[in-house]
């Protein structure tokens, strides 16, 4: 219940793989068999026992490689085996106080499995390795526990799994991370001071919770308390006033020439305390991943920026964005790392705990603008266009609607220009109808005219012309050419169909 809990903050990340011993029996029995073939277990009275002797003296092995000096401690050795092996006959089974439980037989009414060696249960420490082994193969490259269970329980672990893959690589790190203690007590449900994680969440905010484990040495005991989250608190304060002060410095006229400023004395000083800090966290963190001081040098590199940045408002002068930017980034990123930061802020803490919704955030916004543009288009339509347009929206297929804030003038030249355009428009189209007409009138001129009358009054043309009109002689008495005759008789011709329209239109 309490990883179920776990799980459904957002900060910690769900395992991979979930196992369950009961569902691991046949590759229990078959480990147990294997170590037993290998030469490194033995049957007794229906257990099987691992033969630490003959796995210490191996050349290839090593018994107790995690805690050596806890090796022979025999208070430790039968808490590992538990209730079972403490009775002096069960002691007597094994060659070796040391040697521990593969596999136990069971006694009449304890949960039992078949098994070639009859029925019985798995050992503790071989849970474990089966499972472990079944999925991670013969080599993994950490494994974490509590810091109580080095010895037996790892070095056991360790022992029986390279007595199985032969080899002596099981594991490469192990990580014990440190007790957690509530009030300075132990956890324990006898002493009813048991908190789980829903307990605690109820209190502080998962990430309350995990600045507190930070704030801490992961190998060394935790103590929950109100003191304990009331400095997680206070560092989770003390950042975000921090990120929120520098919010505010950034959103001061943003354009690129505001970003030009020379650095002083003082710029030059924050600068270079924030590389001390910087290298200083990573040599935390390179010892051992100790969170605790890294988060010290983070909360003093802000001290030292708050302090730059009250110093240069009280001579009144723009603390450098630049620069406090790159800081407040700086310890984003980390925090990210930490995990106490989620979503894709450049800067601090997101708004209302978790990952924002950029959508969710910015459509109530996007809707008041909306019904603003209704209200005023409705004024607008109610006086007659009077009311002076504030605002006006771009609208692009299949992209938001654009709104931009425009200056009266702009408006009012705009709308200048379009009434001389239209007024032009206008101009245009009464010049061609008034042109349209004229050439009507010429034509109408024109059919009026009979076709023998139209060459008559060329007199500059000709001299002489035949009963119906037509030119016989040039002006200077000379007969006209045949080519000459022919292109006036196509003009004679076309005007005589031209008047005989005429005559028609007019009835006569
Ligand atoms: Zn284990």
């Amino acid at each position: 219940d309490m990883l179920q809990v776990n799980w459904n903050v957002s900060l910690v990340l769900p395992a991979d793989v979930l196992t369950r011993v009961s569902e691991y029996v046949p590759e229990i029995v078959e480990f147990v068999r294997k170590i037993v073939s290998n030469g490194y277990g033995y049957v007794s009275n229906g257990s099987v026992y691992f033969d630490t002797q003959r796995f210490d003296t191996s050349p290839q092995h090593s018994y107790g490689k995690l805690v050596p000096e806890a090796v022979g401690d025999q208070k430790a050795l039968q808490e590992g085996e538990g209730d079972l092996s403490i009775s002096a006959d069960r002691l007597s089974e094994k060659k070796s106080q040391n040697d521990f439980a593969l596999w136990k037989a069971s006694k009449p009414g304890e949960p039992s499995w078949d098994s070639p060696w009859g029925k019985g249960r798995p050992g503790w420490h071989i849970e474990c390795s089966a499972m472990a082994g079944s999925i991670l193969g013969e080599s993994m490259d950490i494994h974490g526990g509590g810091f109580d269970l080095r010895f037996p329980h790892h070095d056991n672990e360790l022992a029986q799994s390279e007595a199985f893959f032969q080899n002596d690589c099981w594991v490469r790190y192990f990580l014990h991370t440190g007790h957690l203690t509530i009030a300075g007590c132990k956890m324990s449900k006898s002493l009813k001071n048991f908190i789980t994680i829903k307990d605690a969440l109820a209190k502080n905010t998962a990430r309350q919770l995990r600045l507190a484990f930070l704030m801490h040495s992961w190998k060394d005991t935790l103590d929950y308390s109100a003191n304990t989250m009331e400095s997680a608190v206070q560092y989770e304060k003390f950042m975000n006033e921090f990120f929120l002060n520098v919010k505010d410095v950034l959103r001061a006229p943003s354009d690129l020439t505001g970003r030009f400023e020379k650095w002083e004395a003082e710029e030059a000083e924050l600068n270079s305390s924030f590389y001390d800090r910087k290298w200083a966290v990573h040599l935390a963190l390179c010892d051992n991943m100790d969170t605790r001081s890294a988060m010290e040098e983070m909360r003093l590199l802000v001290g030292l920026s708050n302090s730059y940045i009250a110093g240069r408002k009280s001579a009144k002068l723009r603390p450098n964005r630049l620069l406090l930017e790159s800081i407040a980034s700086y310890l984003t990123a980390m925090l990210k790392i930490f995990g106490a930061i989620e979503g894709s802020d450049p800067i601090g803490f997101p708004v209302g705990g978790q990952a924002v919704d950029l959508e969710s955030t910015v459509m109530p916004y996007l809707a008041v603008l909306s019904d603003f543009r209704e209200d005023v288009r409705k004024i607008a339509r109610e006086q007659k266009g009077e009311v002076t347009q504030l605002f006006k929206t771009e609208s692009v297929s299949g992209q938001p609607t654009v709104v931009k804030l425009v200056d009266k003038e702009t408006l009012l030249r705009e709308r200048e220009e379009k009434k001389k355009m239209e007024e032009e428009k206008k101009r245009k189209k009464e010049e061609a109808a008034r042109k349209k007409q004229e050439q009507e009138m010429a034509k109408l001129a024109k059919m009026k005219v009979p076709p023998c009358e139209m060459f008559r009054s060329e007199t500059d043309k000709y001299s002489r012309f035949d009963e119906t009109g037509f030119p016989t002689h040039d002006a200077e008495g000379k007969e006209l050419s045949k080519g000459q005759a022919k292109k006036l008789r196509k003009l004679f011709e076309a005007q005589e169909k031209l008047h005989s329209e005429y005559l028609q239109m007019n009835g006569n």
